[in-house]
């Protein structure tokens, strides 16, 4: 998916940018890249981070970088930031989402015989790089932006890094967020509101779908007021924001609580311990253990130092063995209990069953798990989330082909239905092949109450299939 920030400021702004631009590390895996605007022009740089950390690869960088305005990345595939010279002037861009109809833009750009892209990558145009081809086609940035929103299906959230400071633009239905963020001297726009706190910048606001401004070091102008119709993704809350950010006024661990209580709410299985799947199942489990009373313990801990990063690498086989490195148990803990997990949730479930079989291996009398949304019976469209994994190997679609004898269900509605018998099968089928004594998931409405927005106004689209207001 990728997250960005971006900083316009009265003195130079380099600390702020990447300490802000380390902060959305979480969110991407291959690219980082920082661009900085002086009087002598852009100094940019772009890594490959995906078996080193940020901060590592940028840190010599900094030194000369300077500038009091920039704007940096973390990105899932493309090199980024992109510096155009066009008849706007000249300009620095990243972008966060996923262009769907990228192919078609290209093709349509190549007619008009005046465009040519240079940014190829495995024959792909980079996406970053149409965006700007798009932005150019007219006479200002807030024109040229508001032409790309209304060209772009799937999503896309840009920043502009110019001579007049940086344009921030909410994908066209706020399917990522962009908060803009104060201090004396300074104003930011970041995807993390966690990259705020501890660089002094108080959240002025969040950017509505669609809205477009532009920031100095001491303005923030309004170019195009925010939409009506919003599909935020509702799996920033259940897994892939940071504890402590918030979008929309609505802190991620604190709503991950509320989707725990709810877990227990619904459950009736006694148990002795809760426990997450570490890390991003911990606040979902403290929020069922107070909820349900029952203590919560780490029967699993987490080992970071040498393998900080969530995603890498890209290959399947070696992606699980790292998550096994990265996952130690703590036998003490197993032995002989009833252990209930919350998890985010189960894509295609191949390290759950291992992770499974070894707490039985451990001695546990019974494993139950509640994943804290629920099934996933789509692939996502709009962002990365499940762009390197095929729907067909999503867990539901595994145990649709056990029931039906093909994935490619006709009906993939009456499994997303929690009522049908079609839904208790799927599930069931899924259960047995984690060997899990109980699985239970989050019913859609509970999570829409946890996250606390109307459901109209996020998307839910790989749980149920509704595409909402989004195109
Ligand atoms: S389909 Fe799922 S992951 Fe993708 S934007 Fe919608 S809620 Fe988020």
């Amino acid at each position: 998916m990728g997250g960005f920030f971006g900083v316009a400021a009265k003195e130079d702004c380099i600390q702020d940018l990447f300490f802000g631009t380390d902060y959305q590390s979480h969110l991407g895996t291959q690219r980082g890249g920082m661009a900085v605007l002086n009087r002598d022009g852009f100094t940019r740089h772009i890594h490959d981070i995906t078996n080193t950390q940020f901060r590592s690869k940028f840190d010599g960088n900094i030194r000369d970088m300077h500038g009091a305005t920039g704007i940096g990345v973390i990105s899932d595939f493309e090199d980024q930031p992109i510096l155009i010279s066009s008849h706007l002037g000249r300009y620095a861009i990243v972008t966060v989402g996923v262009i769907q109809n990228a192919e078609e833009l290209a093709a349509k750009a190549y007619l008009r015989k005046n465009t040519h892209f240079s940014e190829i990558a495995a024959n792909y145009v980079n996406p970053t790089e149409l965006v700007a081809t798009l932005i150019n086609e007219e006479d200002s940035f807030a024109a040229g932006i508001e032409r790309a929103q209304a060209a772009i299906e799937g999503s896309c959230s840009i920043l502009l890094l110019t001579d007049d400071g940086i344009y921030a633009a909410r994908d066209r239905v706020g399917r990522t967020p962009i908060a803009i963020g104060e201090k004396d001297g300074a104003r930011a726009a970041t995807f993390e509101t966690c990259a705020f706190p501890n660089l002094d910048y108080e959240i002025e606001r969040y950017l509505g779908p669609g809205e477009i401004v532009r920031l100095t070091a001491d303005s923030v102008e309004q170019l195009k007021a925010p939409g009506e119709e919003m599909q935020i993704c509702s799996f920033l809350w259940v897994y892939y924001g940071y504890p402590s950010s918030a979008y929309e006024g609505i802190n991620v661990e604190d709503s991950r609580n509320r989707c725990g209580a709810a877990l227990a709410r619904n459950d009736s299985h006694e148990v002795d311990v809760v426990a997450g799947i570490p890390d991003s199942g911990t606040a979902h489990a403290i929020g069922y253990a107070i909820e349900a009373g029952v203590p919560y313990r780490r029967p699993f801990v987490k080992y970071t130092p040498t393998w900080p990063r969530s995603f890498m690498p890209q290959v399947q086989t070696v992606r699980d063995m790292v998550a096994r490195m990265k996952l130690i148990p703590i036998p003490e803990l197993i032995k002989g209990q009833r252990l209930l997990f919350c998890e985010d949730s189960i894509v295609r479930g191949t390290q759950l069953q291992d992770i499974v079989q070894r707490i039985f291996d451990y001695g546990a009398k019974e494993v139950h798990m509640r994943p804290a949304c629920p099934p996933l019976v789509y692939g996502c469209k709009y962002l990365n989330f499940s762009r390197s994994r095929s729907i067909l190997d999503l867990a539901t679609r595994k145990a649709i082909r056990a029931i039906e004898g093909d994935e490619n269900t006709a009906t993939p509605e009456v499994y997303a239905d929690c009522t049908t018998p079609e839904y208790a099968e799927m599930i069931e089928r899924i259960r047995d092949r984690l060997h899990l004594t109980s699985l239970q998931f989050q019913k859609l409405d509970d999570l829409v109450e946890a996250i606390g927005l109307p459901k109209n106004k996020l998307c839910t689209y790989c749980w149920d299939g509704c595409e909402g207001c989004g195109k």
